[in-house]
């Protein structure tokens, strides 16, 4: 069994609090690693290396910053495949998913590499008689970053890069579900040449994140994760007289209208509600059909979930692999088992499968409820996991209500041919990012990602524009050079411009 440490300072630290984790690989039901839990002392190594680091790196001129991060992008590109196979190995999506993961992830190394265009900063000259205005944005130092297990690149990548670019030095607390991904990202940001200390990981659990949310020497705290948990991560690093963006858990609601096109939606929420076996905090976990159509949408959608191919990720035949831990599949397939006393109909019913050679593996089939009861388990909670709700509405209104109720606002989308009714849907919904006949409007790296209400806690989007405020502080610094002949004077009045 693989044992995996810390990564501190450039190199690979052995864990030296005597506990461990268990990694699986959740296609086999096996454990496949052991991952080191960092004591606060191991914290406290990885921090004060991130602060030795910023002392050249928070000074590095930008041309050398964006030279690392060229290299850091040109390696990722050549090793896209391997990254994909960590991720698969312990996360369990199928292989294409975990390619399309590295690539979204690479979207932000892409925007870092760019971030000379981005610090520019503002000048007015002459606000005065010779008086001049310039506005810059400085790094904040070390800055710290906590990860889920749904996306083990993807969302580390979210972060880091962007931080590195302005200036501050990182230390990542992966998922310690699947926390190896990570640890191949920050080694190949050492050989793409980021200097010893500047990205670190530390391996561990609550205990790790603890200390980080109360570590003086920490400036700023990024968090992707549950909402109870981003609620909790906020408020402690908040009372620490830290900078927070926590963003939690979701459940996206996709509307279609009579007019949509009934196979196109039914294709999209069959794949925005079972890719990556619905661990995605931008699936559709439920779609709402206007009453007219609901009956045929629900036929469409079955028809296609029935015919889904489940296996392991690394079967290239498989389209939906395993869930993380055998605990969390049992508790997913425990909200369908439920679901027929609270009112559902179960029109697919999955939590019967096996998959032939994998008989200890976690998987679970894909399952479809309709006529979903708002007040259900199957509705209020983040099922997270290959469920799909169907809830009826008589008109828009009714729709766009219950979309807005929802103590939630990730993402959300339409589907219709009608664009006065998207656009309308667009200015109304409550949520952070909107899809209009996209399902799953993950936002491109140069736009912020992020949701309202208890989707995220703090005021800054992850990444795009909003990444860089985070990872950055404002200065503003006003400018005489007196003419010689200028005798300036004594005046003792508030200056105006
Ligand atoms: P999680 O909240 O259990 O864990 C996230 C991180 O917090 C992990 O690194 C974990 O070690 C740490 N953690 C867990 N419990 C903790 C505690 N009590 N105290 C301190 N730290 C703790 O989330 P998860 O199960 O890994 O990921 C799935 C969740 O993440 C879902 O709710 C999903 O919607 C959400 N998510 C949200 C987004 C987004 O962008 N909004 C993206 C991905 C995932």
């Amino acid at each position: 069994m693989k044992t995996l440490g810390h990564w501190i300072g450039g190199k690979p630290a052995d864990g030296a609090s005597g506990e461990f984790g268990p990694v699986y690989d959740p296609a086999t039901g096996e454990q496949t690693t052991r991952v080191a839990l960092a004591s606060v002392g191991e914290v406290d190594r990885a921090v004060a290396a991130a602060k030795e680091a910023y002392r050249e790196w928070g000074t590095a001129s930008l041309s050398r910053r964006t030279s690392v991060l060229y290299a850091y992008r040109q390696l990722l590109d050549a090793r896209r495949d391997e990254i994909a196979a960590l991720i698969t190995a312990e996360h369990g999506k199928v292989h294409s998913d975990a390619l399309g993961e590295v690539a979204r992830g690479m979207e932000i190394v892409e925007l870092a590499c760019g971030i000379t265009e981005k610090l520019k900063g503002e000048l007015s000259t002459e606000v005065s008689t010779r008086v001049d205005v310039a506005s810059i944005r400085q790094p904040l130092g070390v800055v710290a970053g906590i990860t889920p297990f749904n996306f083990p690149a993807m969302v580390p990548m979210w972060m880091f890069p962007l931080a590195l670019a302005c200036g501050n030095t990182f230390v990542l607390k992966p998922s310690e579900k699947d926390p190896s991904a990570a640890y191949r990202l920050a080694e190949l940001a050492a050989e793409a040449g980021v200097p010893e200390g500047v990205l670190n990981v530390v391996n561990g659990d609550r205990t790790a994140v603890e200390r980080l949310l109360e570590h003086p020497d920490v400036a700023a705290v990024s968090f992707v994760g549950s909402t109870p948990i981003a609620r909790h991560i906020q408020e402690t690093a908040v009372r620490h007289g830290k900078r927070v963006q926590a963003l939690g858990g979701a459940k996206n609601h996709m509307l279609v209208l009579p007019d949509a096109d009934l196979d196109h939606a039914a294709d999209n929420a069959i794949n925005a509600a079972y890719g990556s076996a619905g661990e995605r905090c931008m699936a559709v976990s439920v779609v709402v059909a206007i009453d007219s159509v609901a009956d045929d949408l629900v036929a469409r959608i079955a028809a296609r979930a029935e015919r889904l191919r489940i296996g392991p990720g690394t079967d290239p035949s498989s389209e939906m692999g395993p869930l993380i831990t055998g605990e969390h599949r049992d508790k997913v397939a425990s909200y369908v088992r439920g679901a027929a006393a609270q009112g559902a109909e179960v029109v697919v019913d999955g939590t019967g499968l096996s998959v032939a050679g994998h008989e200890n593996g976690f998987f679970l089939g894909v399952s479809l409820l309709d006529r979903v009861r708002t007040d259900s388990d199957a509705y209020r909670e983040e099922i997270f996991g290959p469920v799909l709700c169907v809830v009826r509405a008589e008109t828009y209104d009714e729709a766009i209500a219950l979309i807005n109720s929802s103590p939630w606002g990730n993402g959300t989308a339409i589907f219709t041919r009608d664009g006065g009714a998207a656009r309308r849907f667009q200015l109304e919904v409550e949520a952070g990012m909107v899809g209009v006949n996209v399902p799953i409007p993950v936002p491109i790296g140069h736009h912020s990602f992020g949701g309202w209400k208890d989707s995220l806690f703090g005021d800054l989007h992850i990444y795009g524009n909003d990444g860089i405020a985070f990872y950055t502080r404002g200065k503003v610094i006003t400018t005489r050079w007196p003419d010689p002949a200028d005798s300036g004077g004594i005046n003792l009045g508030f200056p105006r411009h």
